[in-house]
């Protein structure tokens, strides 16, 4: 029994994460170019004809950059929920109507021998999820665009093993930088990103819950530094008594490359 995952790609510019159970291999999203998705996975060995489908969390452009590319050039069905599919269908031209599989948040589904749990998130498109990924009695979960503490999906990610979990920005970072006062708004806005003390304050919800391996992941590259998200984080599962590095992992996942493999079963 082998259940591994590996963001490829985690960050505002682009996100493609790579869940792999036994021989069910699954991407979320695929929000940078095919070339680097490709890359990546010739790198991890995972031929992209054996993918078994392509999660989508939501129809913004760093979240499905290659998901039509990849879908008709490798034959990969997508899954994404009913609004994300009408707000995505003119950007995702060419996945073959025998490949279309909708979804709705909540309701459980597998791919291959792959449980998926997709949940509702607070976020400004038009039906954006996460996912919850379930095997051989572990649970996985990626949530990112993530745009305030809310009970609903820390309830669906509590009990996770894993988690790619967003820390977005740092708030003086983004209030220093150059961002239009709109974009601002937006990010910080209960529909924008998850602020590094707020994803803090998730962990502290969730570690007693059985979290044993932190990614954070989708961190923006104006407005946050690797090292800001990670204190926060130290902190905050240091403070509750954890040994970061020994009763749970903590890394930041790269925007620009694949990070580590992380193996949950
Ligand atoms: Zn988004
Ligand atoms: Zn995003």
């Amino acid at each position: 029994m082998e259940f591994t995952f590996c963001p490829l790609f985690s960050g505002s510019s682009g996100n493609c994460l790579l869940a792999c159970a036994d021989d069910t291999r699954v991407l979320v999203d695929a929000g940078v170019s095919v070339r680097a998705v490709l890359g990546e996975l010739a790198a991890l060995g995972v031929a992209p004809d054996a993918l078994s489908g392509i999660l989508v969390t939501h129809e913004h452009s760093d979240h499905i950059r290659s998901v039509g590319a990849l879908s008709r050039r490798f034959n990969l069905p997508v899954y994404a929920s009913e609004g994300t599919w009408q707000a995505m269908e003119d950007k995702v031209q060419g996945v073959a109507l025998r490949n279309r599989r909708a979804f709705c948040a909540g309701q459980d589904f597998f791919v291959g021998g792959l449980g998926v749990q997709p949940f509702s998130i607070p976020h400004d498109a038009a039906d954006p999820v996460g996912f919850c990924l379930h095997y051989a009695g572990r649970k996985v979960a990626v949530a990112t665009d993530l745009g305030c503490l809310q009970a609903g999906w820390l309830q669906a990610v509590s009990g996770a093993h894993a988690l790619l979990i967003e820390s977005n920005h740092d708030p003086d970072m983004l209030a220093r930088g150059p961002y239009p006062a709109a974009l601002k708004r937006r990010i910080r806005g209960r529909r924008g990103h998850l602020a590094n003390e707020e994803c803090a304050r998730a962990l502290e919800q969730l570690l007693p819950t059985g979290l044993r391996g932190v990614m954070l992941g989708h961190l923006s590259g104006e407005n946050n530094l690797p090292e800001l998200a990670y204190e926060a984080a130290h902190r905050a599962l240091s403070a509750l008594g954890a040994r970061v590095g020994e009763d749970v992992s903590l890394e930041v996942a790269r925007r620009d490359r694949r990070s580590s493999l992380l193996t949950v079963a």
